[in-house]
């Protein structure tokens, strides 16, 4: 089921909150994206909050939800999702009763520290993202860039939660097993070839009985909302250990993500018709739904930047590398990742992480990762202050950002996720 326009999505709804009218702000009053909080440097227990312009409401302390717990509320009904919504939004709107009492439960978005949005689970990675697969499979395979099953089956592997973090995270670069394609033996030490990957975060919301797939048309009813997420992958890791069950050490060290759950309901003036190339296969019925064919696709613009430690320490601001939208970008939607995850009876469970796959577009400059953007590590790039670049280098802070514009509509934003190499 996809999501009816409503008075939460009219372009005329401007809030008491100054700030959330502002052009260009990504937390206007249509978009009211969950996330958890405390004041920084507090020892508060986590709450939940929604972003509004540059502030915080603080769900408890305005009265609407009785949990600290993100996954109790994710996993909440569509009808009392929307309803929750619909009271936020009405509180928050110009005129409302509630703003005396509600600016009381509001706090500056500066003065807040934000963890992760839910208790994730399980973390699963798929792969939908076909230039990418194209790109990165020609790296290895010139001959046949895709495998056979790519355009048939939603690829992707279970991945570790535990070290998932958010926004602001910063770690140490790994170390492990390399092996270049001319020695004899593998060596040992820190990676040389560390790379980001462009993905979003589908949470799940309500889950599934173990033995009961979720049908495709109610797929988006399990699926809460979106966020940033980039798949820290180190890739020279990741060529020696991937054959024959996949990823593993390349890619379980750090993932980052963006600290606000857009929800599907923000969402749903920004959906798009999923369409598959007459030449392509199309999708196995179980992976295909009117619903899904008339607005399966997301319509969100991302950008990559960087800043490295040189140029932070010079007061220079992060430099943009790409930019694409992932209407070009996904082969499958987040419905069919559901539906695919969950046809042999897996369950699903509230706060449940779906990574996109790295969402590269078809040319460079909307590339999703180091290792297309330069060729494999073949083709240096360089940055605005002269600095060049094949992989991440220590002290380099990498910056994702997410926005949905369109006619008739307000924009909204995912807000940022930014991680730092340590070294
Ligand atoms: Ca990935």
């Amino acid at each position: 089921m996809t999501i009816a326009l409503n008075a939460t999505h009219d372009p005329k709804l401007r809030s008491w909150v100054a700030s959330a009218n502002e052009a260009g702000t990504d937390f206007p009053i249509q978009n009211l994206p969950f996330g958890r909080f405390r004041t920084a440097g507090s020892n508060e227990a986590f709450r939940i909050g929604v972003a509004i312009g540059d502030q915080v409401l603080d769900l408890k302390a305005a009265g609407l939800v009785d949990t600290d717990d993100m996954n109790a509320l994710m996993s909440a009904s569509v009808k009392d999702r929307q309803a929750l919504r619909a009271a936020i939004s009405a509180g928050l709107a110009e005129g409302s009763d509630k703003q005396a009492a509600w600016s009381k439960a509001l706090l500056a978005q500066f003065k807040a520290e934000m963890t992760v949005p839910c208790r994730i689970g399980d973390y699963t990675d798929f792969y939908t993202g076909i230039h990418h697969a194209t790109t990165i499979g020609k790296l290895f395979r010139p001959d046949q860039p895709l495998m056979p099953n790519y355009k048939w089956v939603p690829i992707g592997y279970h991945g570790r939660a535990s070290s998932i973090g958010v926004s602001g995270q910063v770690f140490k670069r790994p170390q492990g097993q390399t092996k270049a394609p001319d020695a004899v033996e593998p060596s040992f030490g820190p990676s040389k070839r560390l790379d980001y990957e462009l993905e979003l975060g589908f949470l799940v919301g309500r889950g599934n009985a173990l033995g009961e797939p979720i049908a495709i048309g109610d797929a988006e009813d399990h699926l809460f909302g979106v966020t940033l997420l980039n798949d820290w992958s180190a890739r020279d890791l990741q060529a020696w250990e991937y054959q024959p069950l996949g990823p593993f050490l390349a890619k379980n060290f750090a993932s980052t993500l963006s600290p606000w759950i857009v929800t599907m309901e923000a969402l749903a003036p920004f959906r798009a018709k999923f369409e598959r190339p007459a030449e392509d296969p199309q999708p196995l019925p179980y992976l295909d739904a009117p619903s899904n064919r008339e607005a399966g696709a997301l319509d969100i613009t991302l950008e990559v930047l960087l800043q490295t430690a040189k140029m932070r320490a010079e007061g220079i601001a992060p430099a943009r590398l790409t930019r694409g939208n992932t209407t070009e970008a996904a082969y499958w939607t987040a419905a069919q990742l559901i539906t695919h995850h969950t046809v042999n009876g897996c369950n699903l469970q509230p706060g449940d992480l779906l990574g996109s796959g790295t969402l590269s577009g078809p040319t460079p400059d909307a590339a999703g990762s180091l290792m297309e953007l330069t060729l494999g590590g073949k083709q240096q790039i360089t940055l605005p202050n002269g600095e060049k670049r094949t992989f991440l280098e220590d002290g380099d802070t990498l910056v994702m950002r997410g926005y949905c514009e369109r006619a008739g509509a307000v924009r909204i934003g995912l807000g940022e996720v930014s991680g730092t190499v340590a070294g």
